[in-house]
């Protein structure tokens, strides 16, 4: 891990050699009206990952906060790091490069930072097909890394076994309880990095009681002690908050550690329970 200028977020070099910051911006079920908005005030408190996909419909909404940051002439394009997904019905090699161009488009960016698929649909088998489509865009420039979402092992090690570039990200639902600790293992088995998707639990993990009695004790809120937890753990995570008091309270984790015995006590309350839906179930 590399150390966190001043204010910003901590990054992790990808298998590829690039940086990612390891908190951003998630905005799934951001309204477009909202999501420049929302991600200049995100940009604001200092991140600099935003988290979005072409099912969320805000692409556009993405694009224009990043343009905006850039229009000041203080920042380059370098600064800012963007993932987007190609959704489910655009899988196949020529439909992803279709889908990849609509993205580009919509965002109004030179190039995506990262592109995912964002569900394997297992029973359509399309996804080595599909990432063919995602190595041919890296290796044009369009696309700085490509991975996945969604993956269970068991998926991976097909893809891996039928394409050449080994995967810089598997973004899956992990939290507190769903920390998804034998796909981690695997993920840093084969040089993949993890990342977080629904870091709080979609809000629900906030009530946990352990967490509430760490937040107390170090004088912290319940979601800076969970987006700590996933840093310490080398997640990379997105959280998505609406206001922007808690879109600045996500991003002030850098200046506390958990100690061992938190860390200890947060990875007992895995009950593998998921929020969102089992990846096999998705096609
Ligand atoms: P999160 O775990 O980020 O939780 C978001 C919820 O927590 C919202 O209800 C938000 O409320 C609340 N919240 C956030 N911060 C605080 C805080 N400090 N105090 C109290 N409540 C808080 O869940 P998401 O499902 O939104 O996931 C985050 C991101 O992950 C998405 O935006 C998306 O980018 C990605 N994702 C990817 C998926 C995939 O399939 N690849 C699937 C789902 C998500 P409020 O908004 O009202 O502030």
């Amino acid at each position: 891990m590399s150390s966190a200028s001043p204010g910003l977020a901590p990054q992790l070099t990808l298998n590829n050699g690039i940086l990612m910051d390891q908190l951003g911006f998630g905005v799934y079920k951001v309204p477009q009206a909202d999501t420049a908005r929302l991600c200049g005030e995100a940009i604001g408190c200092g991140y600099r990952h935003i988290d979005t996909a072409a099912l969320y419909g805000n692409e556009e909404g993405v694009g224009t906060a990043v343009r905006k940051f850039l229009s000041t002439g203080d920042h380059q394009r370098t600064d800012l790091f963007v993932t987007t997904k190609v959704w489910n019905e655009s899988q196949g090699f020529t439909a992803t490069l279709r889908a990849f161009e609509e993205s580009s488009i919509r965002l109004g960016l030179d190039y995506v930072d990262l592109y995912l698929i964002h569900w394997p649909c297992p029973a359509k088998n399309l996804f080595p097909e599909t990432y063919k489509a995602l190595e041919r865009l890296q290796s044009d420039g369009r696309v700085r890394a490509i991975g996945v979402s969604n993956f269970k092992q068991a998926h991976l090690e097909k893809l891996l076994q039928e394409t050449s570039v080994v995967p810089a990200v598997n973004q899956v639902e992990l939290h507190p309880w769903l920390q998804q600790q034998d796909l981690r293992r695997f993920h840093d088995r084969t040089g993949i990095r993890t990342e977080a998707w629904s870091p709080l639990g979609r809000g629900a993990v906030l009530s946990d009681p352990d967490i509430g009695r760490i937040a107390v004790e170090l004088g912290k809120s319940a979601a800076q002690i969970i987006l700590r937890w996933h840093i310490q753990c080398g997640n990379i995570a997105v959280p998505k908050a609406s206001s922007p008091e808690r879109i600045a309270g996500n991003m002030d984790i850098f200046n506390f550690e958990l100690d061992q015995e938190h860390m200890s006590c947060i990875s007992s309350l895995d009950r593998g329970q998921r929020i969102g839906s089992d990846p096999d179930d998705i096609n």
